[in-house]
C-alpha cells in the first residue's frame, strides 16, 4: 500500500518550503464506504511542525510579505480558477476518502473554488482608518498580517474548512501551516497541489498531515506561530487554547452544536420539510451546523412528525460513489460513538428510519437515520451533540418555551425559525443565543459571504465572509506629530 493518488500528488508525502517529501512513519489511508486500506498517509510529527513554521516565517520575509494586496489577490483568484477546472477530481478524492455522496463532494468542491474567487477579491478591499486626534496630529490605522497561522481542521469537510480559513488567512498575506484531519487529508493535499501550480511563493502554505496528538499538539503550543484556528471537538478545542495561551497568541474556535430549527404554527411546512430533514442528514449528519433539534409547536407537531418520518422512510444509505442521500461515516470508532448515542435513546420512540442498501459493502461504516420523538429537553440526545443522521423532535407551547429550549444546551452555533409573523420572527431573533440565525431557511446554501462561529461551548471568533478578514490581520495605530 502506498501512494492513492498517483498521477496526482502522492498521498504519503507532506508539502514544507515548497517541497514534496515523504515523512518517516506513516498512518493509514481508509476508504469509509468499504473499510478497506487504501493507502498510506504521512505522520507527520513536531519535526516536520517545526520545519513547517520555519518555512512559513522565511515566506514572510520573501516576495510574499512583499506582494501588493492585488497581487495576493490575483493567486488567490488563480488557485480558485484551477479548484474550478479539478472539480470532478477534487470531489472524487473526498468522496474515497470520506464517504461524502459524490454531489456533497462536488459541492465542497465548488464552495472551495468560490471561498478563493471571494478572498482573492477582498483582497484590497479592507482598509484603515484617519482617526480625528489632538491638533498637529494625523492618526490613522494599517491592516496587517498576524505572521505565521496555523489551521487545525477537521475531517468532515476539509474543503470547505480550507476555503474559509486559509482562502482568509492567505488574503491578508500571512504565511501559514495546515494540519489537517488524521482521518482525510488527501484535498489538502490536493489544494496545496493546485496552490503551487498558481504561483503561491514556496513556504507560504505547508502541510503537514498526522495524529492530533503528536503534529496538531507540537502546531498549537508551537512559539513560533501567531493565531491558530481550530476547528473540531470541545475537548481538543480546549487543550488547544490553552496550549495557544502559553504563547499569549489569539484562537479562533469553531466547535460543535445542538441547533435547533423552530417551527411555529404559522410556519410554511412545505418550505420547511427540505430544510429539516437535509440538515440532519447532510453529510451523515457528521456537520457542526447540523441542526439535531427539531422544535415545533404543539397545534403542528403531528403534522411535521408525520411528514419527516415520511421523508426518513425514502432515505438510503449506501457508498460515496453510489450518490445516494447518505453515505457511511468517518469511521468505525465514529459509528461506535454514534450508535451508543442510539443506545442511550433506545427509551424514546423511533417515528422514521433511513435502510441502508443491500449492496452496501459489508465493512462500511454504515448507520440506518433516525428520526425520534419522545425526549424531554434535558435527554442527552437533545443536549449532545450526536455527530450522526439522528435528529430529536421536540414540543414546545409559546416563544417563551421555544428559547428557553433553543437556548438550553450551552452550544449556539445555528438557530433557525420559520413563521409567517414578522414581529415573532425579529422577536426570536433578538433572543437566539447563536453565531447565525435563519429566517424561513436553513444554512442559506453554505454561504461564503456569511460570518459563521459560535456562542458558548461551539466557540469563539468568526470565520467566513469579510469577518474573517478582521481576525487574521492585525491593527497598527501610526500617530504622526507635524504641528
Ligand atoms: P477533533 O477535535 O478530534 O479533531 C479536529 C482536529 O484536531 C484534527 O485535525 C485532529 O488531528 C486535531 N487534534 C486532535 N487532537 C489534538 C490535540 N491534542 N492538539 C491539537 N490538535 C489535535 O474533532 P473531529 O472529531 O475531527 O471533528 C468533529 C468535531 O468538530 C465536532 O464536534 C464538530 O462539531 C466540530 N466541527 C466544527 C465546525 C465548525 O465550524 N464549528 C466544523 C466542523 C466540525
Amino acid at each position: 500500500m502506498g501512494n492513492a493518488t498517483s498521477g496526482w500528488f502522492d498521498s504519503r508525502e507532506l508539502f514544507i518550503g515548497g517541497n514534496w517529501s515523504e515523512a518517516a512513519d506513516t498512518l493509514p489511508l481508509e476508504n469509509p464506504s468499504t473499510g478497506e486500506e487504501i493507502g498510506t498517509i504521512a505522520r507527520g510529527g513536531a519535526g516536520e511542525i517545526d520545519a513547517a513554521v520555519a518555512a512559513a516565517r522565511a515566506a514572510l520575509d520573501g516576495p510574499w510579505g512583499r506582494a501588493t494586496a492585488v497581487e495576493r489577490g490575483r493567486v488567490l483568484v488563480r488557485i480558485g480558477q484551477l479548484v474550478q477546472e479539478r472539480i470532478e477530481d477534487l470531489a472524487r478524492l473526498e468522496a474515497h476518502d470520506v464517504g461524502k455522496p459524490l454531489t456533497q463532494a462536488r459541492n465542497d468542491a465548488i464552495a472551495l473554488a468560490r471561498y478563493m474567487e471571494f478572498y482573492g477579491g477582498a483582497a484590497d478591499k479592507l482598509m484603515g482608518e484617519t482617526i480625528p486626534y489632538l491638533d498637529g496630529y494625523t492618526v490613522y490605522t494599517l491592516r496587517e498580517p498576524l505572521g505565521v497561522t496555523a489551521h487545525i481542521i477537521p475531517w468532515n469537510y476539509p474543503m470547505q474548512i480550507i476555503g474559509r480559513s486559509v482562502g482568509a488567512a492567505l488574503c491578508m498575506g500571512n504565511a501559514l501551516v495546515l494540519k489537517p484531519a488524521e482521518e482525510a487529508c488527501l484535498t489538502a493535499l490536493a489544494f496545496a497541489r493546485l496552490a503551487e501550480e498558481a504561483g503561491l511563493p514556496a513556504g507560504v502554505l505547508n502541510v503537514v498531515p498526522g495524529l492530533g496528538e503528536e503534529a496538531g499538539a507540537a502546531l498549537s503550543a508551537h512559539p513560533g506561530i501567531d493565531h491558530v484556528s481550530f476547528t473540531g471537538s470541545l475537548s481538543v478545542g480546549q487543550a488547544v487554547q490553552k496550549a495557544a495561551g502559553e504563547n499569549v497568541v489569539p484562537v479562533t474556535l469553531e466547535l460543535g452544536g445542538k441547533s435547533p430549527q423552530i417551527l411555529f404554527e404559522d410556519a410554511n411546512v412545505d418550505a420547511a420539510l427540505p430544510f429539516l430533514v437535509n440538515a440532519g442528514i447532510q453529510n451523515a449528519g457528521q456537520t457542526c451546523s447540523a441542526s439535531s433539534r427539531i422544535l415545533v409547536q404543539r397545534a403542528l407537531f403531528d403534522e411535521v412528525a408525520g411528514r419527516m418520518a415520511e421523508r426518513y422512510g425514502a432515505l438510503r444509505v449506501g457508498p460515496a460513489m453510489s450518490d445516494l442521500e447518505v453515505g457511511p461515516l468517518i469511521s468505525a470508532r465514529q459509528k461506535q460513538i454514534v450508535e451508543g448515542y442510539l443506545r442511550l435513546g433506545s427509551d424514546l420512540e423511533v417515528l422514521g428510519e433511513g435502510r441502508i442498501v443491500e449492496d452496501a459493502p459489508a465493512g462500511g461504516h454504515y448507520v440506518a437515520p433516525r428520526l425520534l420523538s419522545g425526549a424531554t429537553p434535558s435527554h442527552v440526545l437533545a443536549q449532545e451533540e450526536i455527530f450522526g443522521p439522528a435528529q430529536v423532535l421536540l414540543p414546545f407551547e409559546d416563544e417563551e418555551e421555544a428559547v428557553a429550549i433553543a437556548n438550553g444546551t450551552g452550544l449556539g452555533l445555528v438557530a433557525s425559525v420559520w413563521t409567517e409573523n414578522g414581529a415573532r420572527q425579529m422577536r426570536m431573533v433578538k433572543r437566539l443565543r447563536a453565531g447565525q440565525v435563519f429566517v424561513n431557511n436553513y444554512g442559506a446554501g453554505g454561504g461564503v459571504e456569511l460570518p459563521f462561529g459560535g456562542v458558548g461551548k461551539s466557540g469563539h471568533g468568526r470565520e467566513k465572509g469579510f469577518e474573517a478578514l478582521y481576525a487574521f490581520s492585525q491593527l497598527k495605530t501610526v500617530a504622526c506629530l507635524h504641528g
